[in-house]
């Protein structure tokens, strides 16, 4: 099935200059690219988009990390996006990621693991609307 997924590159991986390789990997997989807008979070938007985690011991270290720099935002379509870009990201701890993975390649380690991707369909619908208005996706 053709689906909606959101990527972020994360604030590691912009200051490291890998957004374009992370692009080309999102187009080298065939995702179709909706929307895309650089973006510098604030608190209140890291902590809305992650209140999933909120209480978890990591929580505070995730919202410094997702907001000490622009992140780039991209709502992505393909056929079974949300699984295949998972896929493509690799694990969340780079050193559990795959060969090739988008986290083994440019993560750091389970914090700054450089990319984000949707966890489910329905979360993919929400995740997408949380930073693109529906006019936004092209
Ligand atoms: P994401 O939601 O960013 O795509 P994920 O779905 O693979 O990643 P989650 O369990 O949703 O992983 O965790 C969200 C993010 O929180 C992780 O990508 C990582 O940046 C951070 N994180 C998760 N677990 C830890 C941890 N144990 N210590 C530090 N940071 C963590
Ligand atoms: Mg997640």
């Amino acid at each position: 099935m053709v689906q909606r997924t959101l990527a972020i590159v994360k604030p590691d991986a912009v200051a490291a200059g890998n957004t374009g390789n992370i692009i080309g990997l999102i187009e080298k997989n065939g995702f179709r690219i909706l929307a895309m807008r650089m973006q510098h979070l604030k608190r209140a938007e890291a902590e809305g988009f992650y209140a999933v985690h909120k209480g978890k011991g990591f929580f505070e270290e995730l919202i410094e990390f997702m907001t000490e720099g622009p992140v780039v935002l991209l709502a992505l379509e393909r056929e079974d996006a949300v699984a295949k870009w998972r896929e493509v990201m690799g694990a969340t701890d780079p050193a559990k990621a795959a060969e090739g993975t988008i986290r083994k390649l440019y993560g750091t380690n389970i914090g700054r693991n450089a990319s984000h991707g949707s966890d489910s369909v329905e979360n993919a619908a929400t995740e997408v609307a949380w930073f693109f208005r529906g006019s936004e996706l092209s």
